[in-house]
């Protein structure tokens, strides 16, 4: 075979060099969107007020939907605009169940922010492959879950009182059968222990629970769904009761 001329080889180098810059920079973005999980992401709402330092006013005193979340891609299709109308037979449970917490007045930026963030990569599955698939997908995902009655059951409620997460997690894992993880506020400057703020339950691409770590594995880093949130610590934890406003 003959050999390579050097400039062809320079070119393949460059090639190569590129690609593999564009994979490191891109693969939540663009090019490859390949995911193996999907993770239903449920936050507190306390916590989610507390995270972003804005005077929401009464949040929801359960658990709602912050996403279904493909693993490893974002944003799939910028040509696939959101779009409202094609979801509105699913409006009340949408308001109830998948809130804008933080902008109760208007939940559709945020509908449409999961959507182009998570659901166009989510739309590679058949069962979730247009706007009301996804949002309707998710909304049965959540309250096949029921992770509110789930954690009642089991005596996990709002309280001043730490918890251990790796109770949290082992009653979750007892329950669903499978490895959730658990996501926390760091603690702030003069607070003792980490704020509790999601629990994410995993599924694969056929919709069955699936670990979302496993075992060994440490909480995973990444994904973690805002800007303060991390893979909670083991060790005690708040789970913040909702603050009681002025009637
Ligand atoms: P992602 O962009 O991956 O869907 O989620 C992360 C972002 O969502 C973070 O910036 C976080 O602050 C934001 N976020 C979490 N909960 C809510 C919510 O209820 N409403 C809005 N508008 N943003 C939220």
């Amino acid at each position: 075979m003959k050999p390579a001329a050097p400039h062809s080889l320079l070119l393949s180098s460059l090639c190569l060099a590129l690609c593999c810059l564009g994979g490191a920079r891109g693969s939540r973005r663009s090019g490859n969107h390949e995911w193996k999980k999907l993770i239903m992401v449920h936050h507190w709402p306390v916590t989610v007020c507390k995270e972003v330092e804005n005077d929401c006013r009464d949040p929801p005193d359960y658990w709602t939907i912050h996403g279904l979340w493909p693993d490893k891609a974002e944003e799939c299709n910028g040509s696939w605009p959101f779009n409202l109308e094609e979801i509105k037979d699913l409006l009340p449970k949408m308001k109830m169940y998948w809130p804008d917490v933080i902008h109760p007045l208007n939940h559709s930026h945020f509908w449409k922010h999961e959507w182009e963030k998570h659901g166009t990569c989510a739309a590679q599955v058949d069962a979730l492959n247009s706007q009301k698939k996804y949002f309707g997908g998710s909304l049965d995902l959540y309250q096949g879950l029921a992770l509110n009655s789930m954690l009642q059951k089991l005596g996990i409620k709002p309280s001043i009182n730490y918890y251990q997460i790796s109770d949290i997690k082992d009653a979750l894992a007892g329950i669903y059968g499978v490895i959730p993880k658990v996501q926390c506020l760091p603690p702030k400057q003069g607070e003792e222990v980490q704020t509790i703020g999601q629990i994410e339950l995993c599924f694969t691409k056929e919709l069955r629970l699936r670990n979302c770590t496993e075992p060994g594995e440490p909480g995973g880093a990444g994904g973690a769904g805002g800007p303060g949130l991390e893979v909670c610590e083991d060790g005690p934890a708040f789970y913040p009761p909702p603050q009681q406003t002025a009637p």
